[in-house]
């Protein structure tokens, strides 16, 4: 999202949410709080059980609810992506462009067939950080690899084709990410890309616009609410077609 169009979180649903978040910046950045995903981090270290990722999930999740919000995929929409993960082949190849504090990669990961592995791309070194030793702590580091970069330099030097793909990061790369996965043959005919956070409040037309028109995918609308709160949002789910 565009810094034009944060304006689209000052309408009356979100803007108790935006005023939270607000306090609790000010709260964070006067008392000198380390930044929230090691907050995170250490909350989950503390009151997690390591080896059980159902109870890393779940920690995550108080955290969000109680101490300060995590943009993860969250409990509504991530059943969601654990289904379609679960239908997904054997040596399934499933690659996330932003990782954030590792909440979906282990949820990903906890869902993955035999043999099936997670790349999860993060720009964010304090993030990627978090989401190794959060994926560490659930035991999934077998099958998880974090690789700290931005995704636009990072697709091109991935090894394809994905079976699935996760757009969770900044909402103005989705496109031309999902453009380099297709001129550099990451997608097959099949692939499933979903996309989060494309609800009116992100702004995401022009992703809309292109998985809808472009011909190389069968596109589907799921409403949903941002993570934690009652605000609209929605994930589009694309299976790609191949072709040019
Ligand atoms: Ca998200």
């Amino acid at each position: 999202m565009q810094l034009g169009q944060y304006w689209r979180f000052l309408t009356p649903t979100a803007l108790p949410f935006t005023l939270e978040q607000g306090r609790t910046m000010l709260v964070d950045r006067l008392t000198g709080a380390p930044p929230r995903p090691f907050q995170a981090r250490q909350f989950v270290h503390e009151h997690a059980t390591p080896g059980d990722p159902a109870d890393v999930l779940r920690t995550l999740d108080r955290f969000s609810l109680e101490v300060r919000f995590l943009m993860s995929v969250g409990p509504e929409k991530g059943p969601l992506m654990s289904e379609m993960v679960g239908k997904l082949p054997e040596g399934a190849r499933v690659l996330e462009c932003g990782a954030y504090c590792g909440y979906s990669a282990v949820m990903i990961a906890d869902r993955l067939p035999a043999g099936g592995r997670l790349v999860s791309v993060e720009v964010d070194p304090i993030a990627a950080e978090v989401a190794r030793s959060i994926v560490d702590l659930a035991g999934y580091s077998d099958r998880v690899e974090v690789i700290l970069g931005g995704s636009t330099e990072t697709i091109p030097k991935l090894a394809g084709p994905f079976d699935l793909v996760f757009l969770d990061h900044w909402k103005e790369l989705y496109t031309t990410d999902l453009q380099t996965l297709e001129k550099h043959a990451l997608l097959r005919p099949g692939s499933v890309v979903v996309a989060d956070n494309v609800g009116e409040i992100f702004g995401a037309e022009k992703y809309l616009d292109y998985v809808r028109t472009c011909g190389r995918y069968e596109s589907e609308h799921r409403p949903a609410t941002i993570e934690y709160t009652q605000i609209p949002d929605a994930v589009e789910i694309s299976v790609y077609r191949g072709g040019n």
